[in-house]
């Protein structure tokens, strides 16, 4: 095992203030239990899970409440004991409504044991009996795209992983969640590293963190020292987005994903490292996914914490426990400033994908009025996707959304780095995002007329 340095850089990409001073030294803290859990069934890319639970049951912590409901799909397992009030539909971080369990909390926990699986030896399992854990553990991606992990894990028969690539840049300002993870668990990290590579037969492993995370990367060489075969701790240059897939792999493997294509593409799998131990501990102590790490920063809150909470804890609870707002707080982000959502309120409950909820008074927020571009070619130089935003932006606003489709929207990554360079204050990020939602629309519609005409 070695660490090296990343030789190369992608195009583009921003230096935005990261403010992680605020939560980066605070050690992984765990909440008291809510009194109230709300579990969606939607907390994952895909379909949401089938809910099996109904009002007046009783569960206990793990047990299964919503089952795999198709391909792109997870199951979803009650975060603790309790009594389930209500399933109702809830909003979730990103605006969007679905169903999800109530769980009133027991008092007394240890009245109901934990159902856990049973534990693994990862070294004697089978491949499959592994990637089957890591299904039934309702596992998906903790990095922010929620996708469902066994499926990463399961190329098509004609695709090999070369390479595994752990997201360990957390490029995002004031998120420290996954720095923490490294920081105090690199051990699961290791474990999880090991099951990974069986599943995927043997790939090359490249551990990827930026720079400015250097006590994360000694305590990675201290777990991996040992460790056989290709694997590297590449050090990343301090970049947004640097933590986009895409962008991950060419730092660490010089390859190029091409638009439109999976990192499998060209032999890749990556995965968070926040992913990477909740698999050591699926397989080891055979613990489904119903916790996780997220940074509650930002000047708008008394302390600034990284938490670790039952999944479907409201952000209230989170803010209260982090001693509650400061006086002036203006926004709410569920996420990072760059790519996270701005949240209405705080019955909003965290998911499988909360890494970070932010809490900014005026003095951090940014109020403007978007003018006409200047044709200052700055978000061309940003853009890590090398798409000319500014055209893209200009043919929205004109609702010429077939322009903005020539243009290559659809392999814009959201990344928010045009938009934060821009003189001109335009929000090219979100009509890069309507033109996106305009044109899955459209290709959803043509799908269901093409099946329509199938069946007459
Ligand atoms: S949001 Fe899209 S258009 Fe803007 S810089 Fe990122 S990838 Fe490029
Ligand atoms: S950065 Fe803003 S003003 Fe400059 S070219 Fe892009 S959209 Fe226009």
């Amino acid at each position: 095992m070695k660490t090296v340095k990343s030789a190369f850089k992608f195009h583009g990409g921003v230096h935005p203030q990261y403010n992680k001073e605020l939560a980066r030294d605070k050690a992984i803290e765990p909440i008291p239990l809510p009194k109230t859990l709300a579990i969606s069934m939607s907390q994952h890319l895909g379909a949401p899970a089938k809910c099996i639970v109904k009002p007046g049951e009783h569960v206990a912590k793990g047990q299964l409440i919503g089952e795999r409901n198709g391909f792109i799909s997870v199951p979803v397992h009650a975060s603790a004991a309790g009594t389930v009030k209500a399933i109702e539909s809830r909003q979730g971080p990103a605006g969007s409504w679905a169903d999800a369990v109530i769980i009133e909390t027991d008092a007394n926990q240890a009245e109901t044991p934990p159902v856990l699986l049973a534990p693994l030896d990862w070294k004697t399992a089978t491949k499959d009996e592994l990637l089957a854990r890591v299904n039934d553990a309702g596992i998906c991606g903790m990095g922010g795209a929620g996708f469902p992990t066994s499926v990463k894990l399961s190329p098509p028969p004609d695709k090999h992983c070369e390479y595994l690539v752990l997201n360990g840049a957390e490029c995002e300002p004031y998120l420290t969640a996954d720095f923490r993870v490294m920081l105090e668990h690199a051990d699961k990290i290791r474990i999880g590293v090991e099951i990974m590579r069986k599943i995927l037969n043997g790939p090359a492993v490249r551990i990827a963190v930026e720079a400015n995370k250097p006590e994360a990367i000694t305590a990675l060489e201290k777990a991996f020292a040992d460790i056989d075969g290709n694997v590297e701790i590449v050090v990343l240059p301090v970049l947004y987005p640097q933590g986009s897939e895409k962008h991950q792999i060419y730092a660490a493997t010089k390859r190029l994903v091409p638009p439109g294509a999976l990192p499998i593409a060209v032999g890749c799998v990556v995965e968070n490292v926040g992913t990477v131990a909740a698999i050591a501990d699926a397989v080891t102590n055979g613990a489904p996914l119903v916790s996780r790490v997220t940074t509650v920063s930002g000047d708008g809150i008394v302390e600034p914490k990284n938490v670790l909470a039952p999944i479907g804890t409201s952000y209230a609870d989170l803010a209260a426990f982090c001693g509650g707002e400061h006086e002036g707080v203006r926004k709410v982000i569920s996420g990072g400033t760059m790519m996270g959502f701005n949240v209405p309120h705080l019955a909003i409950a965290t998911t499988k994908t909360t890494s970070g909820l932010l809490f900014l008074t005026e003095k951090n927020i940014f109020q403007y009025s978007s003018e006409p571009c200047i044709n200052c070619g700055r978000c061309l130089r940003a853009c890590p996707m090398q798409l000319n935003p500014a055209g893209i932006s200009r043919a929205v606003e004109a609702d010429d959304i077939a322009t903005a489709e020539h243009l290559g929207v659809m392999n814009c990554i959201e990344c928010g780095a045009c938009s934060f360079g821009c003189p001109a204050y335009r929000s090219i990020t979100h009509l890069c995002r309507r033109a996106k939602n305009s044109i899955r629309a459209r290709m959803a519609a043509e799908k269901a007329k093409a099946a329509a005409a199938k069946k007459v």
